[in-house]
């Protein structure tokens, strides 16, 4: 048996959404031609874009699809950036929270490079939150030379929830837009557009139970943005590409059970986290856990702790063999594990930061998993310890997902 508790990496796509997309799957027509296999499909695909923008806050019109949270990310940073610039050369500062995924810091930092921008990384305090005097500092410094902030919703490897209202009005005060990842919130936490403030947010399918390759960036209505693909215009001129109906139809169909049932689901899922953390408390006393551990302080399913004089990736080998399937935080550079960013701005000692484990819990989770985790990870430290932090070094696999 394998326990799998990697669902913020990928979480299985949901039966309904399963049958949703083989059926859109055995279907021709695209949704852009004019024929009556084209307006059939048009007609699923306007069912979906209406179904998730009420499921989160928004207009129909708000949602642009994408080939996933990757892609809309890139279109939120980049596509503002451009247009902000190109409305005022000033606009060149991008402020965006030290702990966000790759998908927006990279972005961030290949404008900072080749578009002379210049990135402003948001400190965050132990929890892995946004000081939001820092932002109102860089915000009233010089807001004219601000293009955009971006923080997300909640973390992906700690879970984390960052203030998005307080965020979102402090820098609409100053006229500067903000971007949202909410890509690990939707999942676990109500999550609603327009009472968030913020101008853009970033979903993705493959994390709620809906198909890899399929999200959707939520733009309010009137936000410009430069598109980074170029080609047939199909998303409100702002994203080309031909639409992939049936995973399109899949993503709103895993968007409504997961809303459905997302309180009942927070409420087991946090449960067994709890008991996750408590069983390796018990067996491993010095782990540490790292988030913000108060209630609503995290999403429910997520749980990080470090092990002391472990090497993360040797105890995630460790445990694999076990059966128990979790993630590391670090990115693996020349064949050398590094800490993970999020960790390190949260202050935590890079030795420490090394011996990371996130597990995340997800629909499929039973009380069966965790007491598999529990049991297994005794041992698993107990080796890793014995191996050292020189320990095993993979050869490949980068987790940021
Ligand atoms: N943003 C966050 C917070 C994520 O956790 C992920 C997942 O890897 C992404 C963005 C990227 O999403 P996708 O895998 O759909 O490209």
């Amino acid at each position: 048996m394998t326990a799998y508790l990697d669902h913020a990496a990928t979480t299985p796509m949901l039966p309904d959404a399963v049958s949703a997309m083989a059926q859109e799957l055995a279907r021709a027509g695209n949704a852009s031609s004019l024929h009556g296999s084209g307006r059939r499909a048009r007609r699923v695909v306007e069912e979906a874009r209406e179904s998730l923008g009420a499921l989160i806050g928004a207009g129909p019109s708000e949602i642009i699809f994408t080939s996933g949270g990757t892609e809309a990310d890139n279109l939120a940073i980049k596509g503002l950036f451009w247009q902000r610039r190109s409305t005022d050369p000033r606009r060149r500062r991008i402020l965006v929270s030290a702990v966000e995924h790759h998908a927006v810091l990279d972005a961030a930092q290949w404008l900072g490079r080749s578009e002379h921008g210049e990135v402003v990384l948001l400190p965050v305090d132990r929890t892995g939150r946004v000081d939001l005097d820092v932002l109102e500092s860089e915000l009233s410094a010089d807001p004219d030379a601000v293009a955009l902030v971006s923080v997300m919703w909640a973390n992906n490897e700690v879970g984390t929830v960052q203030p998005v209202r307080e965020l979102a009005e402090l820098a609409h005060v100053h006229g500067v837009p903000v971007h949202c990842d909410a890509v690990q919130a939707f999942g676990g936490l109500p999550v609603d557009f327009a009472a968030s403030g913020v101008d853009c947010l970033t979903l993705s399918g493959h994390k709620i139970g809906g198909p890899v390759g399929v999200g959707a960036l939520v733009a309010r209505r009137g936000l410009d943005l430069v598109p980074v693909l170029h080609g047939g215009g199909q998303e409100r001129r702002i994203r080309s590409g031909t639409l992939d109906t049936a995973a399109i139809h899949a993503l709103a169909v895993a968007a409504g059970v997961t809303v459905d049932r997302r309180e009942a689901e927070a409420a087991r899922v946090s449960a067994l986290r709890d008991a996750l953390v408590d069983g390796i408390l018990d067996t491993v006393p010095d782990a540490v856990p790292h988030g913000d551990t108060a209630p609503g302080g995290r999403v429910p399913g997520i749980a990080h702790l470090t092990f002391p004089g472990c090497e993360g990736d040797s105890l995630l080998y460790l445990l694999d063999a076990r059966g128990v399937e979790c993630s590391t935080g670090s990115a693996c550079q020349a064949g050398i594990p590094q800490p993970s960013h999020v960790l390190l701005a949260m202050g935590v000692p890079e030795d420490q930061a090394r011996g990371a484990l996130r597990f995340s819990l997800g629909w499929t989770l039973t009380t069966a998993d965790v007491e598999a985790a529990v049991e297994a990870i005794g041992a698993a430290v107990a080796r890793a310890r014995r191996a050292g932090l020189a320990g095993v070094a993979p050869t490949a696999g980068v987790v940021r997902a």
